[in-house]
């Protein structure tokens, strides 16, 4: 996978947030994209860090997330933990009702990373659906001056599978969110004390 998160500290933090987010939205449509693939930028597993502090991550159940238990509850985490443990009753009429046409929302309001931007500019809603032969997880992204965008998290037959990358998805990016704001934060801090030096000099 060619996308790098800035959740690695590397070089998509440098580059401008036009190249970076196009290479977010336009991620390869109908294959099944683990959010910890999409965050750690396909690393091994043992070189996870979390996605909101950047701590190195042990816990296997925090690996899978890719963030750490408080960060995950920081970033909104757990609200649709307990859809995962329905019975297999709830999940057939799950498929059904999405095999009629519906959808199931898991949250409206997600944050989503704009790097480079102090100010939040993006929500996001997260949802599943039944589309052309497969269950998808996928994103709704909303700017105020934009048109909404779509993203897909995941796509397969298994409805589990899918569900479970969109209950995860909107910690996920809420999480990678809040440090490219962080990131830009401290970027624009250098800046303003370069620019103190630079006055002072003159
Ligand atoms: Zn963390």
């Amino acid at each position: 996978m060619g996308y790098k998160s800035p959740v690695d500290g590397n070089k998509a933090q440098t580059k401008r947030k036009s190249g970076f987010k196009s290479r977010i939205l336009n991620l390869p449509n109908p294959i099944l994209l683990q959010t910890d693939r999409v965050v750690n930028g396909g690393r091994k597993m043992s070189e996870v860090n979390c996605a909101r502090c950047g701590r190195k991550l042990r816990n296997p159940h925090s690996i899978a997330r890719s963030l750490g238990p408080v960060c995950y509850a920081k970033s909104g985490g757990g609200v649709f933990d307990r859809d995962l443990n329905a019975d297999e009753k709830e999940w057939a009429r799950r498929e059904q009702l999405l095999k009629a046409g519906g959808e199931i929302d898991l949250g409206v309001n997600w944050d989503y990373p704009d790097p480079g931007n102090l100010i939040r500019r993006y929500t996001m809603r997260v949802s599943v659906r039944y589309k052309d032969g497969a269950f998808e997880a996928y994103g709704r992204i909303f700017a105020p001056d934009e048109k909404p965008k779509e993203i897909i998290f995941a796509r397969s037959i298994d409805l589990k599978t899918v569900y479970r990358e969109a209950v995860a998805a909107g910690p996920t990016y809420s999480a990678i969110a809040h440090r490219a704001r962080q990131e830009a934060g401290k970027r624009a801090k250098m800046e303003w004390r370069k620019n103190q030096r630079r006055l002072m000099v003159v």
